[in-house]
């Protein structure tokens, strides 16, 4: 039993008598009272939050009332992170909010909120939203496949998503949930036949040559992964890498699991303790870029735009390529256009990280990356103007290749042995 289950809905029943206003605000909100009765939750909040208030605590409230409450919250409530004001700290708490709770919920949403210190939510469009669209956001980890998605939506808030995403076997073409075929020769991946079957139980076949694999085996699949992924923890890297390479030919390349593996992996390469970005291997910094980049073509697809997640992996991309091509200038083995284009990158890189995270409230740890960023921004962009100044002398010389390449874009009848060798000196 969980003690303090009936804490939040004993607070919400003393609004009754404290804060009318809000009670009846909060009373007019959907409870799905009829489609919970009888659930494993109803039960469950039965025992934990109903009894124990009327049994133990002797609260002189109407059952059914007790279990509107309960409902109206799980149906409603966002879970949002707060900090602890003055420290980095964050928590989870649920948050009521009346007008936030009337949007649609949509697996691939295009709004993105943000609790502010004050506990203000601010919803704003995630990306662009054509007149008489849904605004849409979501009630559940995006970062799951759909089968899990659904049924996480199903159990807490009492519905069947059917949007685009779990619509689509592939989930917009990211294969999010798909195995890989292991017939032989066959190549193809293994997708659920009828994502919308309301009992998530249609069999997944291969996508090619039609083999068949049950929901359930799919299930217990994922669950291993799961165990196994909890059992490696996040301190060691070589643990998540043996286990990307022991599921490489069962799991497709974008797999949830490979994708939060590669997400775990990008995090730790760099910042783990004795993995500092300046002391880690270039193989593990080179890892660390690819793992940055494989999370974000996933991350381009369901989570576009103004987005938490793309932002900080997009500040953990830049680092690694921004001390990679200072390296290489320090060493004067690069030239000087490789140079630029490089730094022009992760210059493109911060400025995104700067937009997506452009709305976190000061306070918290995105915050603190976004003012980094933008301190970055400045200083890389001095740098560029820098670069493009300095003297030759400190870049790897074109090579003579590309040098005949630029100057071949002269018409035949210019050249001539002085205008090729005014050219060579341009360049
Ligand atoms: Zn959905
Ligand atoms: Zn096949």
């Amino acid at each position: 039993m969980f003690m303090y289950e009936f804490m939040l809905p004993l607070r919400c029943f003393c609004l009754k008598d404290m804060a009318p206003k809000k009670w009846s605000t909060m009373m007019a909100m959907e409870s799905h009272n009829d489609l919970r009765r009888g659930t494993e939750l109803w039960n469950r909040e039965q025992v934990n939050v109903v009894d124990y208030l009327r049994g133990k605590l002797k609260v002189d409230a109407d059952e059914e009332l007790l279990h509107s409450i309960t409902g109206i919250l799980d149906v409603n409530c966002h879970e949002v992170r707060s900090n602890i004001p003055g420290t980095k700290e964050q928590y989870f708490i649920r948050g009521v909010y009346p007008l936030c709770a009337m949007m649609s919920h949509f697996c691939s949403n295009n709004t993105h909120h943000t609790l502010m210190d004050d506990m203000t939510m601010v919803v704003i469009a995630s990306r662009p939203i054509k007149k008489g669209d849904q605004i849409t956001a979501t009630y559940t980890h995006i970062l799951s496949a759909t089968t899990e998605r659904r049924k996480h939506l199903r159990y807490g808030k009492f519905f069947d998503c059917a949007c685009e995403r779990c619509r689509d076997p592939t989930e917009m073409g990211t294969y999010f949930g798909a195995l890989k075929c292991s017939q032989p020769g066959c190549g193809g991946s293994i997708l659920c036949t009828d994502p919308l079957v309301a009992t998530n139980d249609a069999p997944w076949a291969c996508d090619r040559c039609k083999y068949q694999v049950a929901a359930v085996t799919v299930e217990r699949l994922n669950k291993m992964v799961y165990w196994e992924l909890r059992e490696a923890g996040e301190e060691d890297p070589a643990k998540i890498e043996g286990l990307l390479r022991k599921y490489q030919y069962v799991l497709h390349p974008q797999h949830f699991h490979m994708v939060g593996m590669k997400h775990t992996l990008s995090q730790m390469y760099g910042r783990l303790p004795g993995y500092a970005l300046n002391t880690i291997s270039d193989a593990q910094r080179r890892r660390k870029v690819e793992c940055c980049r494989d999370l974000l073509k996933v991350l381009d697809v369901i989570d576009p735009g103004i987005s938490r997640l793309r932002g900080l992996t997009l500040y953990e991309l830049h680092a690694p390529l921004l001390l990679e091509a200072n390296g290489a200038f320090q060493r004067t083995s690069i030239t000087r256009r490789e140079f630029l284009t490089k730094l022009r990158e992760v210059e493109g890189y911060l400025s995104l990280v700067v937009y997506c995270l452009q709305h976190e409230p000061l306070s918290s740890s995105e915050g603190d990356v976004c003012k980094i960023a933008r301190n970055s921004l400045v200083e890389l962009r001095k740098w560029i103007t820098t670069v493009t100044s300095l003297p030759d002398r400190h870049f790897l010389p074109e090579e003579v290749e590309k040098v005949t390449a630029a100057s071949l874009v002269r018409s035949d009848e210019d050249l001539t042995l002085e205008s090729l060798l005014r050219s060579l000196e341009e360049q």
